[in-house]
């Protein structure tokens, strides 16, 4: 962490909680984020986002959505656009995370194309980034990395960068309780924040808000935060349990 840079806990629920479910845990998150210093998000389901929104106003945590489609409106049967979200109360967005890359077909293009809706309605994009295993040990990961961070900001201006969030998750410590190493997972956070200083300048790279998703839980939670290019972190399992998610947003004090 860095004091000159925002640090952000942010949950990713996934496709857990009905609005039911996601009013208690709510419940149960607001009093342990009501002291917090750093920012906090919860990542909810479409249909949980207006209980969300009511029930997070006025506190310390912000909501965010886990997609959106990149067109303003239009015959795209099914999907949300920036602007649904941010009428609402949204005010976060992850993008590009590695399940929709590899579920449904979310390409480098697609996701550059929303990072562009996101922050022309105002909302924060949160960009997931990260290699798989397999690439990790061709030694390909840094090219991949940074061919992703090229690719998905490539319509991004530097004074616009300053309002995107990149979160790197490799996808081999996604749900699989195996934790990036902090040295693994500061390796890469550093450079990406090299790419970032060479696209867009060293000043505002510096500003950029780097997390660390993967298995993030109680235990690692503050080692990982330690990284000096670490800025937060995006939690999927264990933001699903107030206990461990208040004691991550602890970590981050
Ligand atoms: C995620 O979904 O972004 C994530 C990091 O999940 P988990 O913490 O469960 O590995």
């Amino acid at each position: 962490m860095n004091s000159n840079r925002k640090t952000i806990i942010a949950g990713n629920w996934k496709m857990n909680k009905t609005p039911k479910e996601a009013e208690a845990l709510l419940g149960e998150v607001l009093p342990k984020a009501a002291g917090a210093s750093c920012e906090v998000v919860v990542c909810v389901p479409y249909v949980d986002l207006p209980i969300a929104c009511g029930k997070t106003a006025g506190s310390k945590v912000s909501v965010g959505a886990q997609n959106l489609h990149f067109k303003a409106s239009g015959a795209y049967t099914g999907e949300i656009s920036a602007a649904m979200l941010q009428e609402i109360g949204v005010s976060y967005v992850v993008i590009g995370h590695s399940e929709r890359r590899e579920y449904f077909a979310e390409t480098d293009a697609t996701v550059s194309l929303k990072i562009g809706a996101a922050l022309a309605a105002g909302l924060t994009p949160i960009l997931c980034v990260g290699e798989s295993l397999e690439q990790r040990e061709q030694n390909i990961m840094p090219e991949h990395i940074r061919t992703q961070i090229k690719i998905d900001l490539s319509g991004v201006s530097a004074a616009d960068m300053g309002r995107v969030v990149v979160a790197y998750e490799p996808i081999w410590a996604i749900g699989t309780g195996k934790t990036a190493t902090s040295e693994q997972a500061q390796e890469v956070c550093k450079l990406i924040r090299d790419t970032l200083a060479e696209l867009f300048g060293a000043e505002t790279a510096e500003t950029v808000s780097i997390l660390y998703g993967g298995s993030m839980n109680a235990k690692n939670a503050a080692e990982l935060l330690a990284q000096p290019d670490i800025d937060g972190g995006l939690i999927g399992g264990a933001s699903l349990k107030a206990d461990d998610f208040g004691q991550i947003i602890a970590a981050a004090q």
